[in-house]
């Protein structure tokens, strides 16, 4: 027998704060104060979690050095986007469309997202293409991910 699927249709709006915990805080207090970026490293197989992780996911090992990364790495992925989403920590929209990739900073092992400086045309922007990102001045900065204004392409070497 079907059942009839009822929908309440609704907007909710949930303002809210989390801890970031130890190992995040320090890494965007890093980025926040000093523009540094930091992973972690595992004892047991020497991959560099950035953003820093308690526990390595591959050995489930805790992790325990950290290690200053370079602010420059290789685009893994990437998307035009044309959806206008909403930033949650801001609540404002990106104008579309935008380029969006996955980026692995230079020692890293692990992958951060975020806004791809280059024009949002599949021809101009290509896995494999070297970034760096470009931080907000330091004055402005707030101790998130938003301290990163984007990746922007670097020669390649
Ligand atoms: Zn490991």
């Amino acid at each position: 027998m079907d059942s009839e699927l009822v929908n309440i249709p609704m907007i909710v709006d949930v303002p809210y704060r989390f801890a970031a915990g130890g190992y995040m805080a320090r890494f965007l207090t890093e980025l926040r104060d000093n523009g540094k970026f930091f992973g972690i490293k595992c004892p047991s197989c020497g991959r560099v979690q950035m953003p820093p992780r308690i526990v390595c996911a591959a050995c489930h090992v805790k992790n325990g050095e950290w290690i200053e990364l370079s602010p420059e790495g290789m685009l893994m992925g990437f998307s035009i986007v044309h959806l206008p989403l909403t930033d949650p920590t801001t609540g404002q929209t990106h104008k579309t469309p935008y380029t969006y990739g996955i980026v692995r900073l230079d020692g890293a092992y692990s992958t951060i997202e975020h806004f791809i400086d280059v024009e949002p045309d599949i021809q101009k922007v290509r896995v494999g293409m070297r970034v760096r990102a470009i931080l907000r001045p330091q004055a402005e900065r707030t101790g998130d991910l938003n301290d990163i204004l984007h990746f922007a392409p670097i020669g390649e070497a």
